[in-house]
């Protein structure tokens, strides 16, 4: 197949490079010069603009940061909706709020262009490995059109129902994870103070009813699992200020619909003073950095 990568960042550079090895031909895009050098490097073709990789292909993939750039790379004056053909299709993996994709696929579909948003759980390493979970917003045509392009980056694939859809599952998984990775720092942070050892206290909680993935599999105490970011200086995880992007758009998504989110606005604002404190770049269970600064 013949596919577009716009955004070839630490999550699209990896997923653009599965394609390449799954033996589809990609033409990629991105504003930065070092970015497309190691695109080039791994066999793709580097074009000049949104709309140049766009012409030659018959699938688009975008993996940008935020609402605003997915807006301009398919909205905008040199927006790819303009040169697309009819019959063409689009992913958009990034993650952003519902509303904006559906906006993208009501001018699309005017052009008779498919759209679907696709955001992925499973980090740069489920990228890297080609093992993400795609959370899949749009018709069920389109998901089966899909599943070809997305099984060479991911091994989860689930449809999650119209579009925007997949973001909204997205985002309201991350709101829980703030609140829970929160939850156990508090929990882990009281307990030591309280004079219990921590791998002690971890043990009664991963065997009683506090358990949950964020205190079993990536908790935010140093040393209780040895792969967790907390045994290694809070490095080389999910950001801070990715939590605090997603959970800014789990508290807006909430807003416009009029419903109350209590807990997710007061985890937002804890992510933000850590952000603030110069933590924006740890991994987000970081969040420890509250309740105490234990070393790993
Ligand atoms: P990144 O900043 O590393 O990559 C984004 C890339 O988009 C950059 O290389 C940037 O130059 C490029 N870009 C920006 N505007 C552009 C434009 N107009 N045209 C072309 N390229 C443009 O970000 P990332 O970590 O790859 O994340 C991408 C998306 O995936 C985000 O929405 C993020 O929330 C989501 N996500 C990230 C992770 C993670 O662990 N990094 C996990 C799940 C989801």
């Amino acid at each position: 197949m013949k596919i577009a990568f716009i955004g070839l960042g630490n999550m699209g550079g990896s997923m653009a490079q599965n394609l390449l090895k799954a033996g589809h031909q990609v033409f990629g895009y991105d504003l930065s010069e070092t970015t497309l050098a190691h695109f080039a490097q791994a066999g793709g073709v580097v074009c000049q603009s949104p709309q140049d990789a766009a012409q030659q292909a018959s699938v688009v993939v975008t993996m940008l940061p935020a609402a605003q750039h997915v807006r301009t790379v398919y909205l905008g004056e040199q927006g790819i909706l303009n040169v697309l053909p009819a019959g063409s299709l689009c992913i958009d993996s990034s993650t952003i709020d519902p509303k904006t994709i559906q906006d993208v696929a009501a001018a699309a579909q005017a052009r008779q262009i498919q759209v679907c948003d696709a955001p992925v759980s499973g980090g740069t390493l489920g990228a890297k490995e080609g093992t993400l979970t795609f959370m899949v917003g749009g018709d069920a045509a389109t998901f089966e059109a899909v599943k070809p392009v997305l099984s060479a980056m991911g091994k989860n694939l689930v449809h999650c129902g119209a579009i925007g859809t997949g973001q909204v599952a997205k985002i309201c998984n991350n709101l829980i994870l703030g609140i829970s990775m929160t939850a156990v720092a508090e929990g882990m942070a009281l307990g030591v103070k309280l004079g219990i050892d921590p791998q002690a206290l971890a043990g009664v909680i991963n065997s009683s009813s506090g358990r949950c993935w964020s205190s079993e599999v990536y908790n935010p105490w140093p040393d209780i699992c040895a792969n967790a970011p907390a045994s290694r200086g809070y490095t080389d995880g999910f950001a801070a200020q990715l939590m605090l992007k997603d959970l800014g758009l789990a508290v807006d998504a909430a807003h416009q619909a009029e419903h109350p989110i209590v807990l997710g606005s007061l985890v937002q604002q804890l992510y933000q003073q850590l952000c603030q404190e110069g933590h924006a770049h740890l991994d987000f269970s970081s969040i420890m950095h509250h309740y105490t600064a234990p070393t790993a």
